[in-house]
């Protein structure tokens, strides 16, 4: 997320296009060259949120760019349509219509096969300009005759043709669109789109319908991209057939890298690179087709050594210069291990005597979870079977079980992240099997993960921020232009989790840098933050040295105040401590269940752990 400075980036931004005419020719820019790139930088706002912010990487943007380019051409050549902002609108909502319709197939892949797609169907694209559709878009000789805007202002007409004077109406689009840009990346949304640009699992799972905000940012980038097709067109008073091959996509791909990606300007700077590089080595140094060779070195030069793109770059030399780096440092995470390693689970129990837990009061009794014959095969395998299981409301439940048992199984069952082959699951009263689990976490259930799922590229506050965001906001909406500020109880409840688990002095700290026990708060922190009414917590003192397990241990007891939770955990002493119920899986089965003296004094469970040897886990 970019930093909230209000309206800094706007006024530099500004000032920037206003000095540019009397700055770059100075650089040997001609204005033609100037112009060229603000249209690539518009066109790259646009895929910039799609790549760098939600982590969607697409090679199909000439498709967008060609149609709202077309479109926009059209109207203003064969159509006789004469306001060219009009028409440029127009294009650029044609682009966005195809771009939800084209986003709806392609987004039902990830990865490579998401950008394979969106390769295939630029190309498609590509063909139809050429064949079917060329009568109207004039085959491979383009349309020409664009005109220019100019806009009567009663006592008198501004009219913008070329060079300097076109630049005018550009740099008047690029602001804009950075402004607009800008507000979608400080939205709410655009917290979520970097949530699922860093793990799109949890996004889900701490309640965002991923699907929808992805289709969204894609309709964004063929927006931006639809608009800047058109205004190639202005620019050259010619809409070219190559706004649709392949080079285009590439060309926008490779520019945001040299810029750097999820920072907006990026592929404006990288479209500066690459085109006065050209610019350069084949006029000046006279190489010819050659400069692509230079240029080819230069891509991989950049992206080698400074990974974020030039921006990226600079922001890392500024970091070091003023020191954040080193106040940025990560605490200590293993101190004192070896004072409280001889005797872990002794010094669990000084640290923090037991409580009496607080039930939620005057809240509702009675079940909170049903779980009747669950069973999940997996193949020939039985993980879970025919598991009959209730928690009440306020009810701190362990569970335990040899390493196999079934228990990561049974959560995910739980949670809807995996459908039981047979058995339902009743929370609050409601059937939830087959649900999944962004409308589960919705509903008040989520867990924490046994290994850390957390949005690794961003703070700890804005970690909490995304997960805060689902049960403020719901699944889905599009407040593109709301502020993150504005929403009511969004700071409060960042607060009370930031002091919950304990990490309310780290707020800003960037979760890379955090110690592997404040990672593991975290965790717990993202399921909290989501307000469920009831938290399943796996493993969440797996991996802690002793010193952050007597730490989260206490933790965990604060926590249940007031709270439902089921807990699974290797550690039986801690878990003894914390839970008043335990269920002991074995082989995908219930053993037995009972409180923490019945199960530690239970011969099967002391046969299943400890194969007979009496007494021990009552010692
Ligand atoms: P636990 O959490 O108690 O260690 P799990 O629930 O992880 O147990 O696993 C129970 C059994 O189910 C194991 O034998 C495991 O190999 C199997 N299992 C778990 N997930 C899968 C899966 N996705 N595909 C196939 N087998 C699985």
């Amino acid at each position: 997320m970019l930093k909230q400075r209000p309206y800094l980036i706007e006024l530099l931004t500004a000032a920037g296009l206003i000095v540019a005419p009397f700055v770059l020719p100075w650089f040997g820019f001609a204005p033609n060259t100037v112009n060229r790139i603000l249209v690539w930088g518009l066109f790259g706002l646009g895929f910039d949120i799609l790549f760098g912010f939600t982590g969607l990487l697409s090679f199909g943007q000439s498709a967008f760019y060609g149609t709202g380019g077309f479109v926009a051409a059209w109207l203003l050549t064969r159509a006789g349509f004469p306001n060219v902002v009009l028409a440029l609108v127009i294009g650029m909502i044609a682009a966005a219509a195809a771009g939800y319709l084209i986003g709806l197939i392609a987004l039902r892949r990830t990865g490579i096969y998401f950008a394979m797609i969106t390769v295939a169907i630029a190309e498609v694209f590509f063909f139809v300009e050429f064949n079917p559709l060329s009568d109207f878009t004039g085959g491979e000789n383009g349309l020409p005759g664009v005109p220019t805007p100019s806009f009567n202002l009663g006592f008198t007409t501004l009219h913008f043709t070329t060079g300097w004077s076109l630049y005018q109406f550009l740099a008047l689009c690029y602001f804009i669109g950075v402004v607009i840009a800008l507000r979608i990346v400080r939205s709410p949304v655009g917290a979520v789109f970097s949530a699922i640009r860093d793990n799109p699992l949890r996004a889900t799972a701490v309640g965002h319908n991923i699907h929808g905000y992805k289709l969204t940012a894609f309709v964004i980038a063929a927006a931006y991209a639809g608009f800047a097709g058109g205004l190639l067109g202005v620019l050259q008073a010619f809409m070219p057939p190559d706004a649709f091959t392949f080079d285009t996509s590439g060309q926008l791909v490779m520019q945001t890298a040299i810029g750097g990606r999820g920072t907006l300007f990026g592929p404006l700077v990288g479209a500066a690179v690459w085109l006065s590089l050209q610019d350069f080595l084949q006029a000046a140094l006279g190489l010819g087709a050659a400069w692509k060779l230079v240029l080819g070195v230069v891509f991989v030069l950049l992206v080698c050594f400074l990974r974020r793109g030039i921006i990226g770059g600079l922001a890392d030399l500024s970091d070091l210069l003023t020191g954040q780096r080193g106040a940025r440092e990560p605490e200590e995470s293993e101190p004192e291990v070896a004072a409280v390693a001889s005797a872990p689970h002794a010094a669990v129990a000084d640290a923090a005597p037991t409580p009496v837990r607080a039930r939620p009061e005057g809240g509702p009794t009675g079940p909170i979870l049903q779980a009747k014959g669950l069973t999940k095969r997996y193949g020939g395998l039985l993980a879970n079977s025919d598991i009959d299981f209730t928690v009440n409301h306020g009810e701190l439940r362990g569970i335990i079980g040899p390493n196999g048992a079934g228990k990561s199984t049974f959560f995910k069952m739980l949670t809807c992240e995996v459908h039981p082959t047979s058995g339902t699951i009743l929370f609050e009263g409601r059937d939830i099997t087959g649900m999944n689990v962004t409308d589960v976490c919705q509903l008040g259930l989520t867990k924490s993960y046994q290994v850390n799922q957390l949005f690794a590229g961003l703070t700890v506050r804005e970690n909490l921020v995304i997960a805060a965001l689902s049960g403020l906001r719901g699944k889905f909406k599009l407040d593109l232009f709301r502020s993150i500020d504005s929403i009511p109880g969004l700071t409060e409840r960042v607060q009370h989790t930031l002091e919950l688990v304990n990490l309310a002095s780290r707020p800003d700290t960037p979760v890379a840098e955090l110690a592997y026990g404040e990672k593991r708060r975290l965790e717990i922190g993202l399921a909290l933050a989501t307000s469920p009414s009831l938290l399943l917590l796996d493993e969440p003192l797996a991996g802690m040295s002793p010193r952050e397990r007597v730490e989260t241990v206490k933790l965990l007891k604060s926590i249940s105040q007031g709270r439902t939770m089921i807990i699974i955990d290797h550690d039986m002493d801690a878990l003894f401590e914390l839970a008043e119920r335990v269920t002991v899986l074995q082989e995908g089965r219930v053993l037995v269940e009972g409180t923490p003296e019945e199960i530690k004094n239970n011969s099967t469970v002391q046969e299943a752990y400890l194969g007979g040897v009496h007494g021990v886990l009552a010692a």
